[in-house]
């Protein structure tokens, strides 16, 4: 049984369509795929009705969380499965959210807009499609201008990742963890030693969460080494957590194929028992 845990369609910022997404999932050979698009729920319908026969969608969202507790505060995401998607604290956190990445976007392009790059606010909403806008929207239209040639390089700190990199208001993370909760769901710490995504994460913090109610932390996953990702087990043993694997798959956006890294189907079967606010669909 082979479980990808962990991945974005267009509805954030993958480049496949939450339809598409499922049928890769097939054609890659995979038997349960996980949804988790930043800060939404918005791919699930279209993901569930597209579902091709076989394969087992895993409705989820990769929130953007924040530690608030340390100067500078650490940024997080967390994965957050089989919650119940009409909850109401937790849509309107996940709307905050979403708000504060169009000012961002905003306030990223008027950066750019005084530096003599032309670069619009239509454009990137175009690139975004109605999803939820992100950095990658912001990428392509550095790239489409010669600037950069590739997502990657737009991330570098001379453009995105420093120069041209704004905070958004992120998710209390001990917050957002409570909510998914509250909502039925698991949640599971991504990628917590990526540090070129940003910070790696305190292993005292990541105790903090696991006490808090933290179900699991993602340690097979393409930003992490070797060595993060023993580390990443040893700690997960030590403090009662599940160990998930998964692509992070976000189409063209990134060169990791879907289904690059998997989740033990024991630790998949531990998720779908202990959720209750959703249940996983199989395309039939
Ligand atoms: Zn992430
Ligand atoms: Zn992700």
């Amino acid at each position: 049984m082979r479980i990808d845990l962990h991945a974005h369609s267009t509805a954030s910022d993958g480049t496949d369509s939450p339809a598409a997404l499922t049928a890769e999932a097939a054609a890659t050979g995979l038997d349960v795929v996980a949804l988790t698009d930043h800060d939404t729920t918005a791919g699930w319908e279209a993901a569930t009705a597209a579902l091709p026969a076989g394969v087992t969608l895993v409705r989820g969202a990769e929130l953007s969380g924040r530690w608030y507790g340390d100067e500078p505060t650490v940024g997080l995401h967390l994965l957050a499965y089989l919650f119940d998607p009409g909850h109401a604290p937790l849509v309107a956190e996940l709307a905050r959210v979403r708000r504060s990445r169009e000012h961002r976007a905003e306030n990223t392009v008027a950066l750019l807009n005084a530096d003599g790059i032309d670069v619009t606010v239509p454009e990137i909403r175009r690139y975004a499609a109605g999803g939820t806008i992100g950095r990658p929207h912001l990428a392509q239209a550095l790239i489409r201008r010669g600037l950069v040639a590739t997502v990657d390089e737009a991330f570098k700190p001379e453009w995105l990742g420093r120069r041209y990199r704004l905070a958004k208001t992120d998710i209390d993370v001990f917050t957002a963890v409570r909510l998914v909760n509250d909502a039925g769901g698991v949640t599971v710490l991504a990628h917590p030693r990526a540090s070129g995504r940003g910070h790696i994460v305190p292993d005292t913090l990541i105790a903090e969460l696991a006490a808090a109610g933290l179900w699991g932390v993602e340690a097979d996953h393409t930003d992490h080494s070797a060595a993060d990702r023993a580390r990443t087990r040893l700690l997960a043993r030590d403090l009662g957590l599940r160990v998930t694997g998964s692509s992070d798959y976000h189409g063209t956006n990134k060169t990791v194929r879907l289904g690059a890294f998997t989740t033990d189907p024991l630790v998949y079967q531990d998720m779908i028992s202990t959720a209750t606010g959703a249940a996983p669909v199989t395309g039939s």
